[in-house]
């Protein structure tokens, strides 16, 4: 699947404009502030309903104009065409048409295309708490996986009510009895949870460290490890006797403090480079390309699953990876659509470009 064309009207910075994209690499190249990331903006949108910078759909609309439009022709694996198309009206009111029909709900239109989008941000990953991690880890797993998104949300929902139960004993602590009821339903959730998430991360580095050596000509080890509190973890069984133990174990910690300390919402994920520690001791390029291995390893994933390769867009990766490394990404990229804005392109003016598309962008033209 590929991204044929867009034509985006009034979006941001953009009046009107039409552009063709190639099957493969697509560099798109200007100035800070012309608009680049806002064209890699207005095709995430297409594809996923709302942005990634803003939940404010008005934003998206040019400062000067009543409303704003993008179209996009998409090329299936199997050589259909399709469009998807969304406007923002004067109200603000944001309505999709997928091949000319309009689409009622949102939910129509994600899976419509595959897009994975690395943006600055993404650094959080690596950078910042565990809680970005447990994000990264969800976002995928629900990707692959409707059931573990629904065992999250439940999960969220015991722990909540265990949370306000332990609030209260300290006052009434005749309700104790009642915790064991919690505990249960928790660790089966739990366990549930940390089981696939097991069989994910040991797939995740698997795969990113197989991309990551090969963005780094062989020379980086990438190694994801599981963090969590459960030690046993061969079975759902041994998983669930684990946290009930450990919840019991905890208890009188848990109810001086309010809040259960032990269960997957607690886990997280550790990266090291040749067996050192990213986020305390990586360099900024390291980060940046263990980032990017990690999001890279959702094209495979997303293959696997859906069996067509998403669409990459790629905001500003090029600008701390020296020229082997930006290389080795762009051969790595090689069965992808990739969207990639830079502001300098010197460097990457070579063999390895020469078959791509670059596009020019000054002022939102
Ligand atoms: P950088 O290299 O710094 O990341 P960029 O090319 O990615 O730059 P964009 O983020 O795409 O730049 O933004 C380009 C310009 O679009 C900004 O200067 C911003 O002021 C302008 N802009 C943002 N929203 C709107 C809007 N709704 N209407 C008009 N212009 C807008
Ligand atoms: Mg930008």
């Amino acid at each position: 699947m590929y991204i044929k064309s867009i034509m985006v009207k009034n979006y941001r910075n953009y009046e009107n404009i039409k552009l063709n994209f190639d099957k493969n690499l697509n560099i798109i190249i200007g100035d800070n502030a012309q608009g680049k990331t806002n064209l890699l903006e207005a095709v995430y949108v297409s594809g996923f309903g709302k942005s990634f910078r803003t939940s404010k759909d008005s934003e998206l609309v040019n400062f000067d104009k009543p409303f704003a439009n993008v179209k996009i022709e998409v090329q299936r694996d199997n050589g259909r065409v399709e469009t998807i198309e969304f406007r923002i009206n004067e109200k603000s009111k944001k309505e999709f048409l997928i091949n000319g029909v309009n689409i009622t709900r949102i939910s129509e239109l994600l899976g419509t295309i595959n897009i994975i989008l690395f943006y600055p941000d993404d650094l959080k990953l690596i950078k910042e708490s565990p809680v970005e991690r447990r994000k990264f880890i969800n976002r995928e797993l629900s990707h692959i996986s409707h059931i573990y998104c629904s065992d999250i949300i439940e999960y969220n929902k015991i722990l909540m009510q265990r949370n306000e139960l332990l609030k209260r004993l300290i006052y009434k602590p005749d309700l104790k009895e009642t915790i064991d009821i919690w505990n249960e339903q928790l660790a089966d959730k739990g366990a549930k949870i940390i089981l696939r998430r097991k069989k994910f991360i040991d797939d995740l580095n698997v795969i990113s460290n197989k991309i990551h050596a090969g963005v780094t000509d062989q020379k980086e080890q990438l190694n994801i490890q599981y963090i969590t509190a459960v030690k046993k973890l061969e079975n759902y069984d041994t998983i669930k006797s684990d946290l009930i133990l450990m919840l019991n174990k905890n208890i009188e910690m848990d109810i001086k403090r309010g809040f259960t300390s032990v269960g997957p919402h607690r886990d997280d994920m550790e990266i090291s480079i040749n067996g050192i520690s990213i986020k305390s001791f990586g360099s900024q390029g390291q980060q940046r390309t263990a980032a990017l291995s990690l999001k890279l390893s959702e094209i495979e994933i997303i293959k696997n699953d859906v069996g067509e390769y998403p669409i990459l867009l790629l905001d500003d990766v090029m600008s701390e990876l020296d020229i082997n490394r930006q290389k080795d990404l762009i051969y790595t990229l090689k069965n992808v659509q990739a969207i990639i804005t830079t502001t300098d392109v010197k460097n990457l003016l070579d063999d390895y470009i020469n078959a791509s598309k670059i596009i020019k962008i000054k002022n939102g033209n």
